[in-house]
């Protein structure tokens, strides 16, 4: 069990996507810290379940259904965080994902796959499907930032996203997603830069591969089963393991900690097994 910073005792958390596993295991750690934690989800069950699980464990939570993409439910979700806990200390940008609007079926360009209509090549992606997950996965992001870090300047306070392997070099199959966490690295310089003499700081954590709902489909058969990919992962991680949620804690608190990072704005830290020093060589 991670040791409690006490200075994060009673401040307020923000989560989206706190419904999902990583995030989820974020919104209770924060919650065991003492900070009171919003979770937001577009699915509100799953919010209510991490909150729920938090409030058995003595924590103090709010369950709110969100769809980050959606100016005017943000607005309502931070107004409804700032009147029951007040402002927003420490948000956590975690809601994105994939879905196969946005993927390639196969790793690389096969010529008679062309002809096919049942195979989604580069050249079957619509614009549409494209930008859902670009969307998603970066401006879900840039939303809640814009609307919750009003209330968040001038009070030592920190905006966490959550990037992706993908951001530094891209995982095949997935160009939507990826083109999306890559912005994400760029925009958490940018707005670290832009919001530091605000005291706002603005950091990311790059997970490594951990599986969850949204990489199910691509990680294992419907067996439960390793898929090749999966493999290719393993074999690409030296410390050959997929990550568990617990991985990540130990960074978030630091992250979040003014104590601990007060010196720290603009970074992205990888949480990853080594998965991006290694080579394959
Ligand atoms: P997850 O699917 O368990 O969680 C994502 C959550 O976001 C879900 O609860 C979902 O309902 C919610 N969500 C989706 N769209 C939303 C929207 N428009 N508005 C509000 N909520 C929405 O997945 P996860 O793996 O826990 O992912 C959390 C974050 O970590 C994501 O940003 C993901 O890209 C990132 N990530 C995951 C991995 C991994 O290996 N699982 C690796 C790197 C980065």
């Amino acid at each position: 069990m991670l040791a409690i910073h006490s200075n994060l005792k009673n401040k307020v958390a923000v989560v989206t996507g706190g419904g999902g596993v990583l995030c989820g295991a974020m919104a209770k750690e924060l919650a065991r810290q003492g900070m009171k934690v919003a979770v937001l989800n577009r699915t509100y069950e799953k919010a209510e379940k991490v909150v729920d699980d938090i409030k058995e464990q003595g924590g103090e939570a709010l369950a709110i259904g969100c769809d980050v993409l959606d100016r005017d439910a943000v607005f309502a979700a931070e107004k409804k965080v700032f009147q029951q806990y007040g402002a927003c200390d420490v948000l956590i940008n975690g809601a994105g994902g994939n879905h196969p609007d946005g993927t390639t079926a196969s790793e690389k360009f096969k010529k008679e796959e062309m002809s096919d209509p049942s195979i989604r090549t580069f050249f079957d992606m619509t614009t549409e499907g494209f930008s859902s997950v670009f969307n998603l996965n970066f401006i879900g992001s840039l939303i809640p930032t814009q609307i919750f870090s009003t209330r968040m300047m001038e009070r030592k306070t920190t905006v966490l996203n959550i990037s992706s392997m993908s951001a530094p070099s891209p995982m095949t199959k997935v160009p939507a997603y990826s083109a999306a966490k890559a912005a994400i690295n760029n925009f958490t310089q940018w707005l670290a830069v832009h919001m530091a003499e605000a005291n706002v700081r603005v950091n990311a954590i790059a997970p490594g591969f951990f599986l969850t709902d949204q990489n199910r489909p691509l990680l294992t058969n419907e067996d439960g089963s390793p898929t090749p990919r999966m493999q290719k992962i393993i074999d690409h991680t030296p410390m050959r393991r997929l990550g568990s949620p617990e991985d990540l804690l130990g960074t978030l608190l630091w992250l979040v900690d003014e104590e601990a990072s007060g010196f720290v704005t603009g970074t992205c830290i990888p949480v990853d097994g080594g998965f991006m020093a290694y080579s394959g060589v």
